[in-house]
């Protein structure tokens, strides 16, 4: 299959190149050690956490996509949600200044009680970047209704909403994953680089759904591992194939996904989406101390100890390469420096 063409698809661009792949050296020996006779993958990054809106992540190839829709669309105001310390609604915030546009949030408080007016880490830079309203609701409330709640009170002031849905996760966001998997098949051409796999968080599916969509797009073979950060496989994979299935429908091309491409990870994000556990602890630790590479307690931390938990099964042989996806997230670790 020949490539996917993007130029028909507006979009605006927030960062200036292809993000950087690394290989974790330190950190791959160390793990290889706990492998299966000592044996295990070459562990590389690629660096979605360096892309623009800084600091930046996976929601900045979405919003490329869906800022150029809602400047097309005429509106004013971008209208989205999250939770407490979501890093999506940091990001729409900065597309949303870089663009002229106003923003509101509506955040659901997933665990009760995890809203605080003062709180650090993203809550802190939404206040500071200048977010014009903040409606927080109970968890399970209906996001899309709360949201449209928003855009009607902006019509009646005169104003035009753009709802764009938690994390960023349809089709047109979906596109920022796609460009992904393009960017990457040229990094990998002009490095003569192959990866035997790609470990990525699975949340809102946009970016999993996104990039799993992408590969298919683009003829790349390469398995696609998506790590749960907030359900398990069974709650999880209708969402991706979903998520993959509306991404192929926009680009024109086959609305099937080949049998076993589609792989979730689950058991990794429990108690529950954004709470703690031990892997991610050891994961945020063990790479900030082998590599200086920065993890998050939510989404990265969680993603790295699936990658390490499958490692240590056996799933990857010696000189096989893993690439994981760093999907950003920082500033939330500054919420959590009491579990680090
Ligand atoms: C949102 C987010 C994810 C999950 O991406 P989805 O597209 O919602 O599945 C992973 N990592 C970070 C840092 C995120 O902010």
């Amino acid at each position: 299959m020949s490539a996917p063409d993007l130029s028909r698809f507006p979009r605006r661009t927030y960062s200036s190149g292809p993000t950087p792949l690394e290989r974790l050296e330190h950190f791959s020996r160390e793990l290889a050690s706990q492998c299966p006779e000592g044996q295990g993958p070459e562990v590389w990054v690629k660096r979605d956490d360096q892309l623009g809106l800084f600091p930046g992540g996976n929601k900045t190839r979405k919003l490329e996509f869906l800022a150029a829709d809602a400047l097309i669309d005429g509106a004013d105001t971008l209208i989205t949600c999250g939770a407490p310390q979501s890093n999506h609604c940091r990001i729409t915030l900065s597309a949303a200044i870089r663009e002229g546009l106003r923003c509101r949030f509506v955040i659901e408080e997933r665990v009760p009680g995890s809203y605080r007016e003062d709180a650090s880490g993203n809550h802190f830079l939404f206040r500071l970047m200048g977010v014009e309203k903040i409606t927080v609701v109970p968890a399970g409330s209906d996001m899309a209704a709360a949201m449209q709640k928003e855009a009607d009170e902006l019509r009646d002031l005169g104003r035009k909403g753009y709802v764009i849905p938690g994390g960023g996760s349809n089709a047109i966001g979906g596109l920022g994953y796609v460009a992904c998997a393009g960017e990457l098949q040229q990094q990998m051409v002009a490095a003569k680089l192959s990866f035997d796999a790609i470990v990525v968080g699975s949340g809102s599916s946009g970016t999993h759904g996104g990039l799993l969509a992408g590969l298919l797009a683009h003829g790349m073979q390469v398995p696609l591992y998506g790590i749960g950060v907030s359900r398990d496989p069974q709650d999880q994979a209708p969402l991706v194939e979903k998520e993959a299935l509306s991404v192929l429908a926009l680009l024109g091309l086959e609305e099937t996904i080949p049998q076993g491409r589609l792989r979730c990870v689950g058991g990794y994000w429990q108690p529950k989406y954004s709470l703690p556990n031990e892997a991610m602890i050891e994961a945020v630790r063990w790479l900030a101390r082998s590599e200086g590479l920065l993890l998050d307690p939510v989404y990265t931390g969680k993603i790295m100890a699936g990658l390490i938990g499958l490692a240590r099964h056996g799933e990857w042989s010696a000189g096989q390469r893993v690439l994981f996806i760093h999907t950003g997230g920082m500033p939330a670790l500054f919420e959590y420096q009491d579990v680090l």
